[in-house]
């Protein structure tokens, strides 16, 4: 699950802070021991995406949220594994090798944030930082029985992460409580001068906020129960909490949402152009790893990219590089634009009568390793039902609601309206 654990300089900080805390001069965060992804930069350490090509390279600054993180007094305890440049859902993407999920180590911890989730699971933290593009953080928080929540695209800064699609990606909390990712995610949101993107409206006081009272009114997505990739368990699970809900006076109902086959491709083009992109500055030049059989400027470029990125990477950048290319970039390019637009609507307008929607955060428990790795795109389209909070760019958490028989975790996501976390996380914890 690590990448590098930072012991001395964790333990050193854990004397200081508890000094703090018998003086009673702690911050929110005193003395909790955290993990942050190999994709957030903190100054003076390594910080490698899971790649090769970033393999030695160290920080020269630090991200908004590790400073909030430090200037609450937490301990970041280490460096967590990661599909390379979050690029994937397995967590087998990574340069320095797979996670195994903590409960059967046969399986995959999920991905992207795969270390985050079992750091977690495993109790080597008490909480951890994840980024999650399209589930990275939400997916293997149910692979691992863990809380994971992704938060509205533009509550928390991207200032000091590693860009993987920028449209997209946010970094959310995995814990073991609701209470616990309401704490981190008031202490890392917020506007940020270094993050054009970084939404300058007020962050609540989400930890104060989680009692909940009242009747809400929720939707689930038909499509999704009748999905045929979906595991009998995942949906009994489903079922469960939907009698449950209702049991209790809310209102759970069907609505349709006739996009579902369509989240999967919009997702994989639209990331996959915006890494082209930001992948782009890993030249052999700029940043880390160089090939020593280069020669001039053009096999610095060719050879330390092809030396220093994994299979997922190229095939993405290829791609990616493919649908922006004069002549197709309207045919896939933009089209996915427009198909985003319309989930996003769909999305809201149901949003609109609706608290929350209610839907699987995968079809299935954690596969077993090298299950799927054969074809990419049998693992693109494990990511059915996390896409489209991402696509949207609106708020989305996993809860570890039980165990299928064989005693693995599964998860149940619930998204809310676009900075609705207050909200969002008081359902969660009344539902957890
Ligand atoms: N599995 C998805 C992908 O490979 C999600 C990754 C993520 O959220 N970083 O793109």
């Amino acid at each position: 699950a690590f990448i590098e654990v930072f012991g001395d300089e964790a333990l050193e900080r854990a004397e200081e802070i508890q000094s703090k805390i018998i003086d009673g001069k702690a911050g929110r965060l005193g003395g909790l021991v955290i993990g942050i992804k190999d994709l957030i930069c903190y100054r003076n350490h390594r910080v490698s995406a899971g790649s090769k090509i970033l393999e030695d390279y160290v920080s020269v600054f630090s991200a908004t949220v590790v400073e909030r993180l430090l200037s609450e007094d937490a301990i970041i305890i280490g460096r967590l594994n990661c599909d390379e440049f979050a690029m994937g859902g397995s967590n087998e993407n990574s340069f320095f090798g797979p996670v195994r999920n903590y409960a059967d180590n046969n399986r995959v911890s999920g991905g992207s944030s795969g270390g985050s989730a079992v750091a977690v699971q495993a109790g080597l933290c008490m909480a951890a930082l994840g980024t999650d593009t399209g589930g990275s953080v939400r997916q293997p928080a149910s692979f691992c029985g863990v809380v994971g929540l992704k938060p509205t695209y533009g509550r928390v800064s991207r200032h000091g992460i590693v860009a993987y699609a920028s449209s997209f990606d946010q970094v959310g909390p995995l814990t073991t409580s609701v209470e616990d990712a309401a704490l981190i995610l008031e202490v890392i949101a917020g506007h940020d001068e270094y993050d054009s993107t970084a939404s300058t409206l007020p962050v609540p006081p989400y930890s104060e906020q989680l009692s909940f009272t009242g009747k809400k009114r929720i939707a689930f997505l038909p499509e999704t129960l009748n999905s045929e990739a979906l595991d009998p368990e995942v949906k009994s699970l489903m079922e469960a909490t939907i009698k449950q809900l209702k049991e209790e006076g809310h209102t759970v109902e069907p609505i349709s949402f006739p996009y579902l086959d369509y989240v999967v491709p919009t997702y994989y083009i639209l990331t996959m152009a915006e890494s082209s992109s930001n992948l782009a500055r890993y030249d052999g030049v700029h940043y880390g790893y160089r090939s020593p059989n280069a020669t001039d400027l053009e096999t610095t470029y060719k050879k330390s990219r092809s030396e220093g990125f994994g299979a997922e990477v190229k095939r993405r950048i290829m791609l990616g590089t493919f649908v922006l290319s004069a002549g197709y970039y309207d045919a896939y390019y933009a089209k996915a634009q427009r198909v985003r637009r319309l989930i996003r609507e769909k999305t809201d307008e149901i949003l609109k009568d609706h608290d929350f929607i209610l839907l699987p955060t995968s079809p299935g428990p954690a596969f077993g390793l090298g299950e799927k790795t054969d074809d990419p795109v049998v693992m693109y389209l494990a990511d059915i039902f996390t896409v489209q909070a991402s696509l949207a760019g609106i708020p989305a958490i996993s809860l570890p609601l039980g165990n299928n028989s064989d005693g693995l975790p599964l998860g149940v996501q619930l998204i809310g309206r676009r900075f609705g976390e207050a909200e969002l996380l008081a359902f969660s914890k009344y539902v957890s």
